[in-house]
């Protein structure tokens, strides 16, 4: 296998321990102890799980962890009550909103209802547009923790030809921003881009967040490009049972790239470490302090 194994595993263990020491460092010497709120509008068995293993993560970095459930029929108006009075309170500096959210509910009306100070997910329009102008933002999960595997494999990204494909507001679009910040030649690719291998091959960074097992082969990747691969799709094993792919080809992939994320074991253990890492800046920022350094992008 010619490629290095970008394990975000092993980073975003040690990204969550750099968070529990600053953490630690706050409440020793200013007595505040970082609080992420997450709410979950009812009983959907997969956010369920998310948002255990977030309360889990959370106590374990040594912050407070507040869950709000609440019924699945619960109205928008109870709901941006809570989030009003999560909003003001001093405890809780990160607020994260369980999606997706019932039908009767409007998504976007709930989540820019959000403090964009307490907004650690950083999908408030506010937020975004922070991103999109330059300007200090709390940065999405996902793209965050793709952009710090990939900071720490090359170190500086400057002048790089960038494809991400895949345009959605929670993974896409902000991983183009970033990019960009970082001074990448950034192209976005989507369902209606035509021929996308011929993008492929002239990228030295490929992100790839469709939700299409495999898609992306090997005999698209430019020799030595790094490939980072967002998606998590659920296939069937020909033995029987299931296995969990990503949105790139990573057996060929990985002879041709010269760094590839593996799935499981890539960017999905960044997304929560970065969740945590968002909480303890948007902490600093609540209380004037400054930010540990490398939690941001
Ligand atoms: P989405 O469905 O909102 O967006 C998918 C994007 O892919 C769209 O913009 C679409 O234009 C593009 N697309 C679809 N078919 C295409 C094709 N044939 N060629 C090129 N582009 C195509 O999905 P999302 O929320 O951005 O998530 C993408 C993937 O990443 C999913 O597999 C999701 O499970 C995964 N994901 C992983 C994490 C993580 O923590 N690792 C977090 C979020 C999403």
């Amino acid at each position: 296998m010619a490629a290095r194994i970008l394990d975000g595993k092993t980073f975003a263990a040690e990204l969550r321990a750099r968070v529990a020491d600053g953490a630690s460092a706050l409440q020793a010497a200013h007595g505040i102890t970082p609080g992420l709120a997450v709410v979950l509008v009812g009983e959907d068995p997969a956010s369920q799980v998310y948002v255990r293993s977030k309360g889990k993560m959370t106590r374990e970095v040594g912050m407070n962890s507040f869950e709000r459930r609440l019924a699945a029929d619960t109205s928008e108006t109870d709901l941006l009550a809570l989030i009003g009075r999560l909003n003001s309170d001093p405890a809780v500096h990160g607020i994260l909103v369980q999606l997706p959210l019932p039908g009767h509910i409007d998504e976007a009306r709930v989540i820019n209802a959000i403090s964009p100070e307490k907004d650690v997910d950083g999908f408030t329009i506010l937020n975004a547009g922070r991103l999109a102008t330059g300007q200090e933002a709390m940065v999405p999960c996902t793209p965050l923790g793709c952009l710090m595997l990939l900071r720490d494999h090359h170190g500086s990204l400057s002048g790089l030809e960038a494809v991400v494909i895949g345009r959605s507001n929670i993974v896409g679009k902000p991983m183009a921003q970033l990019l960009l910040r970082d001074n990448c030649t950034v192209t976005i690719a989507h369902s209606r881009s035509r021929d996308l291998p011929a993008i492929v091959r002239r990228s030295d960074i490929v992100v790839a967040a469709v939700g299409r097992p495999e898609m992306v082969e090997g005999d698209w990747i430019k020799p030595g490009a790094t490939v980072i691969d967002v998606g998590i799709n659920r296939i069937e094993k020909p033995e029987g049972g299931t296995r969990l792919v990503g949105d790139v080809d990573f057996a060929s992939a990985s002879q041709v790239a010269g760094a590839i994320t593996p799935v499981p074991g890539g960017v999905g253990p960044m997304t929560i470490a970065c969740l945590l890492a968002n909480t303890l800046t948007a902490c600093c920022r609540a209380n004037g302090l400054p930010e540990p350094e490398g939690l941001t992008a």
